[in-house]
């Protein structure tokens, strides 16, 4: 079994991770959704430490291909943690505004404060994903774009942020299927987008740019995790599990309060 999180100077192919890939859980599904029940209790504890303590900021990265459960994770992994010090940021295609500025400008203003946990759904990855896949750039400008955001996140851990990354996981055909599904479920449908057809066209070119990705920007201090996703449970439970562990390792604690006038009328 390859470890799910890629280390530096790892090469990445894609094909040799399983989307299926059930091993890291603790159990069949019944077993790890308890485990998910646990994790997520943890998770809310840790969350009003890190609020409280107000001195780590958490980023959470969320990529993966079309249907491949970005909103999901979020709905299932923070179900729960309070909405008060948690912020989720999708990155949809460039307004005109944030095109004129550097592709960083609009992600690095919605980088976590203090206190906080901030999600992106989408991220700066796009500017070496689809923009490398549809040329939006030319190859001189998104192959810059690696050691830049290396660099970016670099900065933002000595700032204080812990970063994490996950990359979802899901395989050609388990995207037909949940393409099939939104276009038969009424309450999906309106997430069913018609370029969705022609992006699964280019499939190799993602998987491909993908790989150049996790490849070039895991690093020991914004690691990537590729994450099993053809199965929710075990989605979940990994990316829930990452979050906790690297939370754990923080040894937060709540702050003391200056006593020294409390007089309770
Ligand atoms: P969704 O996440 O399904 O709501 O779709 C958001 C869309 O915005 C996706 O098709 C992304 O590829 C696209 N997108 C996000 N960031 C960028 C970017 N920097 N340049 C071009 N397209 C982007
Ligand atoms: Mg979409």
């Amino acid at each position: 079994m390859k470890p799910l999180q890629i280390k530096p100077g790892d090469k990445v192919r894609l094909r040799d991770f399983d989307p299926e890939d059930t091993s890291a859980a603790p159990g069949d599904k019944a077993k790890t959704n308890n485990a998910n029940d646990r994790l997520t209790e943890r998770l809310c504890e840790l969350q009003e430490l890190l609020y409280a303590e107000h001195r780590h900021k958490v980023l959470i990265i969320l990529q993966g291909m079309d249907t491949s459960g970005k909103d999901g994770t979020v709905r299932h992994v923070m179900r729960g943690v309070s909405p008060q010090g948690l912020r989720v940021a999708s990155f949809k295609k460039p307004t005109e505004l944030e095109l004129d500025h550097d592709y960083l400008w609009r992600i690095h203003a919605q980088a976590p404060a203090n206190g906080e946990i901030v999600i992106f759904n989408r991220s700066h990855y796009e500017d070496v994903l689809v923009v490398r896949v549809h040329e939006l750039v030319p190859e001189k400008v998104w192959r810059k774009r690696y050691s830049q955001i290396n660099e970016f996140e670099r900065m933002l851990t000595e700032c204080g942020t812990v970063i994490l990354k996950f990359f979802l996981h899901i395989s050609k055909d388990e995207q037909r299927e949940r393409l099939q599904a939104r276009l038969e479920d009424k309450t999906k449908r309106w997430k069913f987008q018609h370029g969705d057809i022609e992006e699964r066209k280019l499939w190799d070119d993602y998987q491909k740019a993908y790989e150049d990705a996790l490849e070039k920007t895991s690093t020991d201090y914004a690691p990537w995790t590729v994450v099993p996703a053809n199965k929710k449970w075990i989605r979940n439970y990994v990316v829930a599990n990452s979050i906790v562990k690297a939370l754990d390792t923080l040894e937060m604690k709540y702050p003391q309060p200056d006593l020294s006038a409390e007089i309770i009328d």
